[in-house]
């Protein structure tokens, strides 16, 4: 059994990771987010491989769909030999570890590795995998002149077609590549141990578990510890977590003996964990909070999609682009009317939505957001788009309330938040016997991740699905507004109550 560069990479995070890859990857907690960064990964890796002109591309495939290793290899070693300037995939074996190149360029003295990543700049765990890629290269006898690392320039502007040239950006890492050289070989030993042992690697968490990218694996790897514990405190360092592992405190009651230093939301959460509290509500602030609320309330909420390759004219790399709105209006008679915008497949979205929501919303109204911040800046973007609607949607901005302060300020408090105030925390320590308001009782999409990849993949089905997918979509971020007016009821009762 061999490597890849994603086991070599893999390899380096955490060895154990590698292992449970090969023999047990069914505990690995399902992220539907990972599955799509790597299709959108590999979007990126097609569109970079004309970025040095003319290429011929050596990808090959078994019957059975998965890639004919041999035949890439035998195709690449042909394409050398007739001197072609670009190959893409350009497929390597040195004793039984592979390696593909996303673009070899031939530099007529030699060659350089273009590696294609759909991050915006240089990252460190970047120079492990082209590391191991010139290794196999110069063990096969290559002389590589440079390596490269081509990423999504962050600041190009999308004008008509996507202009390859401007929108990756190649910097060399050459040196950097050369002086992590050295452990190439001695991790590539390692990793084979590890592979071809049926043995479990005896790994003990660590920070890496958590970077470069988040381990799929705690919560296999965290079983046994007690629960909560110090890794579920609310915003505390990631570093600081793990240190304090190391140093043995790891419950609560060690963290309360130990007496190391949190903050007034972690003291909160540990508190209400040990002395058996319920919940905290500060009257008097929810009450002036909730003075604010006047007249007909519009309870918003955005769905945003996010994409390395600028989907329309005038995006940039990754920017949020709101394609989807819902919207609950509950007047001063407690009528609750809901309206809502959904962008059509494949069409730019932000004039028709921009557009409704000025329709939906009139001027001067309290609007109400949960992190409103996000709002916010979705309005300014659209508001800066489209000048002729730019004085009705600051208006709408400029009249926006938080629905998340009560909770952030610690105004009131369950035990159940876990010391967290995100929605999705807030509304079940309220709700939790509410199917109606559970996330996970939604039939299709269950969170803003997901809901952003269905929108981005709907030119991809067939009618019935996008029929499906749609009204997944509707009901998601229809229980996002539902849930604000809930949870802004719920404040009422909680100041009424005795
Ligand atoms: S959770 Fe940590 S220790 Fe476990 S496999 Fe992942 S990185 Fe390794």
């Amino acid at each position: 059994m061999g490597l890849s560069k994603s086991k070599y990479t893999t390899f380096c995070q955490c060895k154990k990771k590698l292992w449970l890859d090969e023999y047990h990857s069914e505990l690995a907690k399902e992220d539907f987010a990972s599955e799509e960064i790597l299709k959108s990964g590999n979007v990126v890796g097609d569109l970079a491989m004309s970025f040095l002109g003319d290429f011929v591309e050596v990808t090959t495939y078994n019957s059975d769909g998965s890639l004919n290793l041999k035949e890439m290899v035998l195709k690449t070693k042909e394409e050398i030999n007739n001197k072609t300037l670009n190959i893409c995939e350009a497929s390597f074996f040195y004793n039984e570890n592979y390696c593909a190149v996303d673009i070899l360029h031939n530099d007529g003295d030699g060659y350089s590795i273009y590696e294609v990543k759909s991050s915006t700049k240089v990252e460190p765990y970047h120079l492990l995998d082209a590391s191991y890629q010139y290794f196999v290269l110069k063990n096969n006898g290559l002389k590589i002149n440079n390596v490269f690392l081509v990423h999504i320039n962050p600041f190009y502007v999308r004008k008509d077609k996507i202009d390859i040239k401007k929108l990756f950006k190649a910097e060399n890492i050459t040196k950097e590549v050369i002086e992590n050289l050295d452990n190439v070989s001695s991790n590539i030993d390692i990793a084979l141990e590890v592979l071809n042992n049926k043995e479990e690697p005896n790994v003990d968490l660590g920070l890496y578990c958590e970077e470069p990218f988040v381990c799929p694996y705690q919560d296999y790897c965290k079983r046994n510890l007690v629960s909560p514990n110090v890794f579920s405190l609310y915003r505390m360092g990631k570093k600081k977590m793990y240190d304090y592992y190391k140093q043995g405190i790891i419950s609560y009651e060690d963290i309360r003996k130990s007496k190391i230093k949190l903050n007034k939301t972690q003291e909160r959460q540990i508190s209400f964990q040990l002395d058996n509290l319920d919940i905290i509500v500060d009257k008097k602030e929810v009450k002036k909070f909730l003075e604010l609320f006047r007249g007909r309330l519009y309870f918003l909420d955005f769905e945003t999609m996010q994409e390395a390759i600028p989907p329309f004219v005038d995006s940039k790399p990754y920017s949020q682009i709101p394609f989807q709105y819902s919207l609950h209006i509950l007047d001063e008679n407690n009528n609750l009317v809901h309206k809502g915008f959904l962008g059509k497949e494949g069409e730019d979205p932000r004039r028709k939505i921009a557009e409704s929501l000025c329709n939906d919303i009139p001027l001067d109204v309290i609007s109400i957001a949960y992190n409103k911040a996000f709002e916010c800046q979705r309005l300014q973007e659209l508001a800066d788009l489209f000048p002729d609607l730019s004085s009705h949607l600051l208006n709408i901005k400029d009249n926006m309330l938080d629905l998340l302060v009560p909770f952030q300020k610690g105004y009131v408090y369950k035990r159940e938040m876990g010391g967290s105030f995100s929605i999705k925390k807030v509304l079940p320590a309220f709700f939790n016997e509410d199917k109606n308001l559970d996330y996970h009782s939604l039939p299709g999409v269950k969170n803003g991740k997901e809901a952003m990849q269905v929108f981005v993949n709907l030119p991809n089905m067939n009618e019935e699905d996008i029929k499906k997918a749609r009204e997944g979509l509707w009901e998601y971020c229809k229980l996002d507004t539902l849930a604000m007016v809930k949870l802004y009821e719920k404040l009422k009762e909680l100041v009424n109550e005795n």
